[in-house]
């Protein structure tokens, strides 16, 4: 498919525009390897610019409207998403490599965020506060100002949405940095953006390098908030940055989710979620459920049904729309096959395995699906996040082994578990570290509604849901003396 001109440019102040330095980055297929577009490699001086129009946005125009007018243009963003849903998912497609049927889902999602924000905008209420005699005393809730949305490539449509529209929602003026191999959607968005109307300069797109302008924007004096999506590595930089001015952060990092299954699993329902809590998104997840702690007294006989529905999973490239696509990259796609040939080499056995779909292209960055164990509970296998479509599968002996083992790890993302003893659920859920857990279930779909957010090294701050909306807003206490 054909891109559109706009996609070499940089979207500021509601204008499309050339890098300062004139340079691009190239847009690369993951299911083939080949390059298929460019983008704009923006530069400090770009972010400059990006500055200084969402600093006139919240003097102008958009500084001006009222909760119910915001509304309406993230509602109407999220129409129009819709309206767009066959060429943005498959420019998604195209941009990730995931199969055409989840790009299909992320765009739909990307959608429901504008819709979910854009219907909350004008239902944030402030409070009343009792306080002493002939005092009135109000809190309201008021933009940060200027925020810095920088997100990663796994769900760069998702993630524009998750990010963008809560704090668009409460009036603030965004820079979005996309992750340098990601860029396509949040483009397509913005030029949707400029058609709905938002006034210039609430939302800017600025493309290129995580350490020039990823960096650049991370450090701008003039940011009043930061929301990170990515690496713990990034992520740690990122607050370190906020520190120096002191700028509040929210961190979406990294995970290592444990799938927690006891003996009175209902393994019909149960197996083929925990399948594709792996291997969607080729198991580039941060919830994917990658840990799969199984109890000793079903474990071989539950694993054994799992391997049947793992041998049939097959990788391949987008349009083929199989369990799941090419990995992001040649760099990701060697981390995972390191990981693989590290835990072959240690002689941890390989319990099944899928396979890359003959017909896939040879050039893309395919790895099949593939389940370990027993893995020993110190292995990396183990405690690291892969990023990939593996799975590491370990026994317990009861629930107090099965906690210990679930919260071993430093992350604390997402947690499932998996019995019918309703105590066990409640306790279960209590004692495992994690800022989601499911109980019989796992995912949520999009999950717009549920915050969501990490504990530990996962991460802090909350996105989704209304939680999302305090996040991105700063709380004014007014206190009002009213006597003689
Ligand atoms: P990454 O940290 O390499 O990059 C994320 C973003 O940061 C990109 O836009 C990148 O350009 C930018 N960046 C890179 N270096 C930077 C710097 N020095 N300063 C400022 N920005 C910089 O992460 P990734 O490889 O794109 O994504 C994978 C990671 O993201 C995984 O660890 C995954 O678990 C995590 N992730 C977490 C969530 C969550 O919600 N918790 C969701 C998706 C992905």
């Amino acid at each position: 498919m054909k891109t559109g001109n706009y996609v070499k440019k940089l979207y500021i102040g509601g204008q499309w525009v050339d890098a300062a330095g004139q340079q691009t980055l190239p847009v690369i297929n993951p299911s083939t390897g080949a390059i298929f577009d460019h983008v704009a490699r923006g530069s400090q001086e770009d972010i400059n610019d990006a500055i200084a129009a969402a600093r006139g946005a919240l003097q102008g125009a958009w500084g001006q409207t009222t909760a119910l007018q915001r509304g309406r243009w993230l509602t109407q963003l999220g129409q129009k998403i819709l309206e767009n849903l066959g060429t943005l998912t498959e420019l998604e497609a195209k941009d990730t490599g995931k199969p055409l049927a989840t790009a299909r889902n992320d765009v739909t999602v990307l959608a429901r965020y504008f819709e979910f924000y854009g219907t909350a905008a004008d239902k944030v209420h402030g409070e009343v506060i009792p306080f002493e005699r002939d005092y009135a005393v109000t809190l309201m809730r008021e933009p940060l100002g200027i925020t810095a949305h920088i997100i990663p490539w796994n769900y760069p449509a998702q993630m524009i949405g998750r990010s963008v529209a809560p704090a668009l929602a409460m009036g603030n003026a965004t820079i979005l940095k996309p992750a340098e191999d990601t860029c396509l959607s949040a483009l397509f968005v913005a030029s949707l953006a400029q058609q709905v109307g938002l006034p210039d300069g609430a939302f800017n797109v600025v493309t290129g390098l995580g350490e020039e302008v990823g960096a650049a924007l991370a450090s701008h004096p003039e940011i009043d908030f930061i929301s990170f999506t990515g690496s713990n590595e990034v992520g740690t930089a990122i607050q370190k940055a906020c520190a120096h001015r002191p700028v509040k952060c929210v961190l979406e990092l990294g995970g290592k989710s444990p799938q927690i299954v006891f003996e009175d699993v209902n393994a019909d329902r149960a197996i083929p979620i925990i399948a594709r809590a792996i291997v969607q998104n080729a198991g580039q997840t941060c919830t994917a459920g990658s840990r799969l702690l199984v109890q000793k007294s079903i474990y071989e006989d539950f694993v054994a049904r799992l391997a049947e529905v793992f041998k049939k999973l097959q990788a391949g490239s987008y349009d083929m729309d199989l369990d799941c696509g090419p990995l992001m990259n040649q760099k990701q796609l060697q981390r995972v096959e390191n990981y693989i040939q590290q835990a072959k080499d240690a002689g941890i056995p390989v319990i099944a395995q899928g396979r890359i779909h003959p017909e896939a292209p040879k050039s893309g960055f395919y790895v099949a699906p593939i389940m370990f164990g027993p893995v020993p509970t110190q292995d990396p296998l183990a405690l690291e996040e892969v990023f990939g479509p593996v799975l590491s599968v370990m026994a317990f002996e009861d629930e107090a082994d099965a906690i210990r083992i679930a919260n071993a790890t430093d992350y604390g993302l997402v947690a499932g578990v998996w019995t019918e003893n309703g105590a066990r659920q409640q306790r279960v859920a209590r004692a495992v570290r994690a800022g989601q857990i499911f109980i019989n279930a796992y995912g949520a779909g999009g999950g717009v509604e549920l915050p969501f957010g990490g504990t530990k090294r996962s991460g802090h701050g909350r996105e989704k849901g209304l939680l999302a909306l305090e996040e991105v807003s700063s709380p004014k206490t007014v206190v009002h003396y009213f006597g003689e």
